[in-house]
């Protein structure tokens, strides 16, 4: 083995460089940072071929005499603290001293900058190549800074070689862009892309507008307001109404005193105050900004400054949750149809079939095998039978005892949201058309619906504790896996009116449901609680009884396809009003869709 030799200083630069610089997007970051914190009003950003080529910053903002245009690039040189100490109140992104110097030892980098006031046209150029000055002169310059990268990494090879594609280098550099002009939009930003503009913001003093820009007018046009002060920390910007949801929670953008960062703990927060008003597996949009006493943020974690770290975590982050709560509460959450259909994703629990005795109306209607050019003429009694469907005895009994089961009495705060509903009739056993005042059509799912009341029902009375014994007990066969956690979930399902036991290895027996069940259907009960718990989720596991009373109520809910009378679809439109959360059904999809009387006459071009 060689000798232990110190690094020329060039090397050991380099080396350290790798933190700051691992890549363009983060030099891009660093430099936009760097105008932000002098104060600058517009910032001009080019990439060329994924920034390897040439990335250019042009900025309004503070600018630098000769003296300090050449101390930025020593390393550990900041006007931005002098002492450590200062880190707790800090309010600028820089602090570290570290950028310019990092990029310029793995770059050749042009600076041209002038200080804001100073006469003349005395402005400063700078060459700095691999860490040494090349060039120092002064020059006619506009006031501001102009920080120019080329060929980089020309003197790291290994890093050139890791370079990810020119997409993924730009995708980056745009969701740098995106967070900081969500953060700052009262700052102009454009981004540039082989010349191309990709980018452009106006200097605003409302967020919406930036949104708008970013996002355009369809996504803004499902955003809430959020404004709150709070003893620990200051909440502003939108939320999205849960119609408008994603399958990653890419746009989730929260800053933390201006400071554009990711935090799972935040983002969580944020989808728990959506509760079971979004599927599961599927995350609101929401821009937030968060004021916070400085000292209970350590920005000082991560070289690239993205991660802090919080004092008083959960404090923060269950006022952020309540927040965005209380804030979906307080608004009207029918959604307005037409919905466009990658707004909402079908549940991941199916729904159950129609029990057998309860009419299935499409089960009456056979496909036939019509000739070429035929038509199939309903003959006019079949034609009436098609709109109005009669229910059968068997069924309206049925239907009427679960919807007495359910009755959920009083006015939910919520109610004011949900209009007044008059029932015009029922479509495919499935759907329930509705009048509301001003002429609004509403269509409610009926299944969904009486899932939700069901689920509240349960939820608010602990009605399931009522077990009904079973006549005759019902034996289940699982698997030895699914076996182990049924065992587990004994203590909790015998809570919920569920009696189970073991009956000898992997077999077991249903002594009892929750009467409120109405008639037995333990073994698909069953089922789906051990199929659900199999399923491994990404986000925080519901609680186990949470996670049985949502399946009861899925299972026990009238179903689609089950013939309502009228007085028994109004029934359920009207406790509509009464529940906590009508929007939508515990897995997360909506309950009813709304066409307001303008969007009837847009629709028919009467506007
Ligand atoms: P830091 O931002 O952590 O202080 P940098 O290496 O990014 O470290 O910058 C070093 C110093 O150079 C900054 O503290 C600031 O004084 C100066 N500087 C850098 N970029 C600009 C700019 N665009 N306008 C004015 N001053 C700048
Ligand atoms: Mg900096």
């Amino acid at each position: 083995m060689a000798k232990i030799k110190q690094l020329p200083p060039h090397e050991a630069q380099k080396i350290a460089a790798g933190e700051v610089v691992e890549r363009p997007a983060n030099i891009v970051k660093e430099l936009i940072e760097n105008a932000i914190d002098a104060g600058a009003t517009r910032i001009a950003v080019y990439v060329e071929d994924g920034g390897k080529q040439l990335i250019r910053i042009v900025d309004n903002g503070c600018g630098m005499d000769i003296t300090d245009a050449q101390l930025c690039f020593d390393r550990h040189a900041t006007s931005k603290i002098t002492h450590v100490s200062e880190l707790e109140t800090i309010d600028t992104f820089g602090f570290r001293g570290e950028a310019l110097a990092s990029i310029a030892a793995v770059a050749k980098v042009t600076l041209i900058t002038k200080a804001r006031g100073s006469t003349g046209t005395a402005g400063t150029r700078l060459v700095v190549i691999g860490g040494i000055v090349r060039e120092k002169r002064a020059t006619g310059a506009p006031e501001g800074t102009n920080v120019l990268v080329e060929e980089l990494f020309f003197n790291t090879p290994a890093r050139k070689k890791f370079q990810k594609s020119l997409n993924t280098e730009l995708a980056r550099v745009y969701g740098i862009l995106e967070g900081l002009c969500l953060a700052y939009p009262r700052i102009s930003f454009r981004l540039f892309y082989n010349n191309r503009e990709q980018l452009a913001t106006e200097r605003t003093s409302q967020l919406l507008n930036t949104i708008t820009r970013i996002f355009g007018n369809e996504c803004a046009h499902e955003l809430l307001p959020v404004s709150a002060e709070l003893p620990l920390l200051r909440i502003s910007g939108y939320i999205s109404r849960p119609g408008l949801s994603r399958k990653d929670h890419g746009h989730i953008l929260v800053s933390i005193n201006g400071r554009y960062i990711t935090s799972s703990s935040l983002t969580v927060a944020i989808r728990e105050g959506y509760g079971s008003l979004l599927p599961r597996g599927r995350f609101p949009v929401a821009f937030l900004s968060l004021s916070l006493d400085t000292r209970l943020v350590d920005v000082n974690v991560h070289p690239t400054k993205k991660e802090v770290r919080l004092t008083k975590e959960k404090e923060i982050t269950e006022s952020l949750r309540d927040i965005v709560f209380e804030t979906l509460r307080h608004n009207n959450l029918i959604p307005d149809g037409p919905l466009s259909q990658q707004e909402h994703t079908l549940t991941e629990v199916s729904e159950a079939p129609a029990l057998a005795g309860v009419a299935d109306p499409s089960a009456r209607y056979e496909v036939k095998n019509l000739g070429f050019g035929e038509i199939a003429a309903p003959a006019a009694s079949e034609a009436h039978h098609l709109l109005f469907t009669e229910p059968t005895h068997k069924g309206t009994l049925s239907t009427d005892h679960r919807l007495r089961q359910t009755e959920v009495t009083g006015i939910s705060p919520v109610s004011a949201f949900v209009p007044p509903m008059e029932v015009i009739g029922q479509v495919g056993g499935i759907y329930i058309l509705a009048a509301a005042p001003d002429g609004e059509l509403i269509i409610i799912d009926q299944h969904a619906a009486h899932e939700r009341i069901f689920y509240e029902k349960i939820s608010r009375t602990h009605a399931t504790k009522n077990a009904q014994e079973l006549l005759i007990p019902v034996v289940i066969h699982r698997p030895p896996k699914d076996a182990a956690i049924l065992r587990d979930l004994i203590p909790a399902l015998t809570k919920e009116g569920i009696v189970i036991e073991e009956f000898g290895s992997d077999a077991f027996l249903v002594r009892a449901v929750p009467a409120i069940m109405g008639k037995c259907e333990g073994q698909e009960i069953i089922d789906d609680l051990v199929s659900d718990l199999m399923s491994t989720d990404l986000e925080r596991p519901l609680s186990d009884r949470e996670r049985i009373t949502r399946i009861i109520a899925c299972r026990s809910a009238i179903k689609a396809g089950t013939v309502c009378t009228y007085e028994q679809s109004q029934r359920i439109v009207n406790q509509l009003r009464a529940i906590h959360s009508p929007f939508t059904c515990p897995h997360g999809r909506p309950t009813m869709i709304r066409f307001t009387r303008a969007k009837l006459d847009e629709m028919f071009g009467r506007t």
